[in-house]
């Protein structure tokens, strides 16, 4: 591992034991501050923390561990050697206690000894770091994995032209509903819903502007009903909403007002549709007097709709 360069800083209140360090510490690449007692080393701390304090125990004023408790407040990560020594080994037992990492012991008769302390140290500040980051890294990914699932969840739901939900997405929700009505033996029904003509208003419009008016139509669509509705694209020009807690009588109407209201509303290109505007047709099954099965409901509703066809068009079933 190599030990690039750190902030480091010293305390120590003997001057030619301080200047060693620092002469060893630099000539290793490190940024060396040093302070000659603990009130100097708190004040330069508190300016702006550093990953590792090496300090004498016994200093004058605040001592080596009075220190420590202190500045790991101020910055929980940073890491401590203290200098004891062989005399008083005994304090660096309670300056590890209090947080401290490592000691060295003076006079510093091998500076290979104190260098590979210091790099060991060195080494672990670089290995938190690097952890830093790969969690940090890893939380990041995490949030894009989350966003990327959810865009995925709603291509996998919804239909691509009108943003409505799909045919597959459509037959989860009915067999939902199917069985929480079971349940609560409540009612709900099914209404389909084609477009008049859809083939003719492409033949006089072209594709794109059919693509449109498909749009424009869900839009009048989904706004008229309640957020607890689901409304689908079937396929092609045909959609299909699911009414919760909705009887016969209560989706008749609601289906007469959706046709109303598309036979008057003014979409581009009405004026060239036969009866001069854009209508829709539709056919109503509820649960669960037409059927109790999804394919049961579909298919009645299905064959109103014929029905509402044969009969002329712009009308319920
Ligand atoms: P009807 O009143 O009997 O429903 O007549 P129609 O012309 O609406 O019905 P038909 O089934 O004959 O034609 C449906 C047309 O809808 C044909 C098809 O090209 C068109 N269509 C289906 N899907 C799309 C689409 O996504 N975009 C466009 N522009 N047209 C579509
Ligand atoms: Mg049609
Ligand atoms: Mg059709």
């Amino acid at each position: 591992m190599n030990h690039m360069g750190l902030r480091i800083l010293i305390v120590d209140d003997d001057d030619s034991q301080r200047s060693v360090l620092q002469d060893l510490l630099v000539n290793e690449g490190h940024d060396v501050t040093t302070a000659s007692n603990g009130e100097q080393a708190a004040e330069i701390f508190a300016q702006s923390p550093y990953p590792l304090v090496i300090t004498d125990l016994c200093l004058p004023g605040t001592s080596g561990l009075e220190l420590i408790e202190p500045l790991l407040r101020h910055s929980p990560d940073t890491q401590f050697i203290v200098i004891t020594s062989y005399a008083s080994l005994h304090t660096a037992v309670g300056a590890l206690r209090a947080g401290a990492c490592d000691y060295l012991v003076k006079p510093f008769d091998d500076l290979n000894v104190i260098l590979s302390v210091v790099n060991r140290t060195v080494d672990k500040i670089h290995l938190i770091d690097e952890n830093q980051l790969l969690v940090e890294r890893l939380r990041h990914q995490n949030t894009d994995l989350v966003t990327m699932n959810r865009i995925l969840q709603e291509l996998a739901v919804k239909d691509g032209l009108t943003g409505l939900y799909n045919h597959r997405y459509f037959h989860e929700i009915m067999d939902i509903e199917l069985n929480r009505s079971r349940r609560h033996r409540h009612e709900f029904s099914l209404l389909f819903i084609d477009v008049d003509h859809f083939k003719l208003y492409n033949d006089s419009h072209g594709h794109l502007q059919g693509d449109q008016l498909l749009r424009d139509l869900c839009e009048q669509l989904t706004s008229r009903v309640r957020s607890s509705d689901t409304v689908a694209r079937y396929g092609g020009e045909e959609f299909v909403m699911i009414l919760p807690e909705t009887n016969k009588p209560g989706a008749l109407t609601l289906a007469g007002n959706l046709c109303r209201h598309i036979a008057e509303y003014d979409f581009d290109g009405a004026h060239r549709q036969s009866p001069g505007k854009v209508t829709v047709s539709i056919g109503v099954a509820s649960y669960p007097n037409d059927g109790v099965e999804p394919n049961q409901l579909i298919e009645t509703a299905d064959q109103a709709l014929y029905r509402a066809k044969q009969a002329g068009r712009n009308r319920v079933v």
